[in-house]
């Protein structure tokens, strides 16, 4: 994906640029291309940017460790802001506006790279917890359930042995 230089999408009509996504990116391993858009609008101090979009991912389970399909969608909107104090020579630069909302900030005759920040907001919806199933029960606990019907047969039969021993 081609990064934008942001004056165009200025000039561009409605101050829009929609960008028409099928492809894979560079940062993300999928298995699928990325397909959605993903929307530019020149606020004049500010872009909003929001894409809509899915693909699927190829994950490793945390309890079982096999390989599974993930399908990630993102549905996202982000402001960021233009300043020209902002030196080109570090675009992306991330301030604290207000105490608590960083915000990223770009150079008004900079570029935006929509790659970039697509792979961001598709990192952001992977799963903190991976797991190839919600039930999954991993190796070790698979390894106990198959046990334990036996153990616990075996327990009534000892305790049964020992009421018959007891009378
Ligand atoms: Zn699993």
């Amino acid at each position: 994906m081609d990064k934008v230089y942001i004056p165009d999408i200025e000039n561009a009509p409605r101050q829009t640029i929609v960008l028409e996504v099928d492809e894979f990116l560079s940062e993300l391993t999928s298995l699928t291309a990325v397909q959605g858009h993903v929307t530019l609008v020149h606020q004049g101090n500010y872009l909003q940017v929001s894409t809509q979009a899915k693909t699927i991912v190829t994950l490793n389970c945390d309890r079982c460790l096999q390989q599974y399909n993930h399908r990630l969608a993102v549905d996202a909107s982000e402001m960021i802001w233009l300043s020209a104090e902002v030196p080109e020579a570090e675009p992306g630069l991330e301030i604290e506006v207000t105490l608590d909302d960083p915000v990223e900030i770009l150079f008004p005759q900079g570029d935006f790279s929509p790659e970039d920040w697509l792979y961001q907001q598709l990192s952001l919806q992977l799963p903190h917890r991976q797991l190839c199933d919600q039930n999954c029960e991993g190796l070790l606990e698979e390894a106990e359930k198959i046990e334990q019907p036996v153990d616990r047969r075996w327990a009534a039969l000892e305790s049964l042995k020992e009421q018959m021993q007891g009378n």
